[in-house]
């Protein structure tokens, strides 16, 4: 999907509902790996200390700048004409 869209980005082609999309998509899948790696490493998985900690705090935000996961369903929405 993130590929597509940015095929799409060089020709000029993408809209902001398939820009939306691989947002959403990527941001959402993302999130729920990362969280699956933390609980799978229990407590260390929380601590500082261990990358998968960092990876979780990092990756967070991508839900919420660049336009919220909220946010980005809404322009989908308008899209379908929901
Ligand atoms: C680390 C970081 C870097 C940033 N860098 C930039 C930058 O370089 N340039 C820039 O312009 N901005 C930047 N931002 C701002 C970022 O784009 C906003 O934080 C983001 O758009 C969300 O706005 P908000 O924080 O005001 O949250 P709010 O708009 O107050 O949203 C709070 C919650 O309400 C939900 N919500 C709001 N409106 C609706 C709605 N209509 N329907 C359903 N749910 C809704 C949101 O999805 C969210 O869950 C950055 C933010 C962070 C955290």
């Amino acid at each position: 999907m993130a590929d597509r869209a940015l095929e799409a980005l060089d020709a000029g082609e993408l809209t902001p509902a398939e820009a939306a999309s691989a947002k959403l998509f990527c941001t959402e899948v993302a999130h729920r790996v990362i969280d699956r790696c933390l609980q799978l490493h229990g407590g260390y998985g929380y601590m500082n200390e261990y990358p998968i900690a960092r990876l979780y705090a990092d990756n967070r935000v991508n839900r919420i700048y660049g336009g919220t996961s909220e946010v980005m369903k809404s322009i989908i929405a308008k899209s379908m004409g929901l």
